[in-house]
């Protein structure tokens, strides 16, 4: 609705945010503060951006009228037998346009619920952020996979001495009838990864089983087990992710072997290929700083 794709040809677009009363903006995230606060308002009238599934109000009046008119003038020509054709299509456009509502109705009833959950966080919520922003200070590949890409839903808070921020994201591949949208839900930890080296994991899939397609450049584990068998490692520094993939961490990958994470400048990405339940949101949270710490692990001298 207002994020708009990076454009093709090399021209970026920008993305922007819109509140109620259809003023549009470009967030603008105060470049002294550290972690990012990605709250953004209206610079017109103050209110927070539009959530995902969310019209302005000049649009749901549009489509209103638009919906009243086609049903009075679909009625008015079922009485003049030639217009029969006519009638009918605006009948069925008059009667998609409430459906169309009902269905954006529960995308935001998602958004409320997603909302409660911050607040029982004690989370800052933010309905839409603007996937140039996210990407600006936390370059992972995700965000580079696709077009169409979305991020929504995002709560941004502390957990003990963790900055971090879990946020609902979609991007799109291929097109026309080849197009797939992927929908997860992922956690940046700032910071979180402080210290370690960059590096992508994620789980093995049929191919690289197969064929071992990316094994050229993929980092080897020694005893690894089911690390190995599950998980694909990708890293500038081989050296480097060997002291660092320590067998408790190994293990605990392995064992879930469903995890991409992907570590860059010391920041922390994680998700699974889902999208989670409202309900769910805190458990990836407590999740990734599982691994979070496991990783830290490695920092600590071993006695
Ligand atoms: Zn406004």
């Amino acid at each position: 609705m207002f994020s708009s794709a990076p454009g093709r040809g090399g021209t970026v677009v920008a993305e922007r945010l819109c509140c109620s009363k259809g003023h549009r903006w470009e967030p603008v995230l105060p470049a002294d503060k550290w972690p990012p606060d990605f709250r953004s308002s209206c610079p017109v009238c103050g209110e927070a951006p539009l959530g995902p599934s969310d019209v302005t109000a000049t649009t749901g009046r549009v489509l209103t009228v638009l919906a009243v008119g086609c049903l009075v003038a679909g009625l008015a020509l079922l009485l003049v037998p030639p217009a029969l054709p006519g009638a009918i299509v605006l009948l069925i456009i008059a009667g998609l346009i409430p459906l169309a509502f009902i269905g954006l109705r529960v995308v935001r009833q998602r958004t409320k619920k997603m909302g409660q959950i911050a607040d029982a966080m004690g989370f800052a919520f933010m309905p839409n952020l603007t996937p140039s922003s996210v990407r600006a200070v936390a370059p992972f590949r995700l965000f580079k996979l696709g077009h169409s890409q979305k991020a929504y839903n995002a709560m941004q808070g502390r957990v003990g001495d963790r900055d971090l921020m879990l946020f609902e994201y979609s991007y799109t591949t291929g097109s026309g009838k080849s197009q797939h949208t992927t929908q997860l839900t992922a956690v940046v930890l700032f910071d979180g990864a402080a210290g370690a080296p960059d590096f992508q994991l994620a789980p093995k899939t049929f191919i690289d089983k197969v064929v071992g397609l990316f094994s050229h450049n993929s980092v080897e584990i020694e005893d690894a087990g089911e690390f190995s068998r599950r998980c694909k490692l990708i890293g500038p520094d081989a050296a480097a992710l060997r002291e660092t993939f320590r067998p408790e961490l190994v293990q605990h990958l392995g064992k879930d072997g469903r995890w991409f994470i992907e570590v860059a400048g010391g920041q922390m990405l994680a998700y699974r290929q889902i999208r989670l339940t409202p309900e769910k949101c805190p458990g990836l949270v407590t999740d990734a700083l599982e691994v979070r710490d496991l990783l830290r692990g490695a920092d600590r001298p071993s006695v």
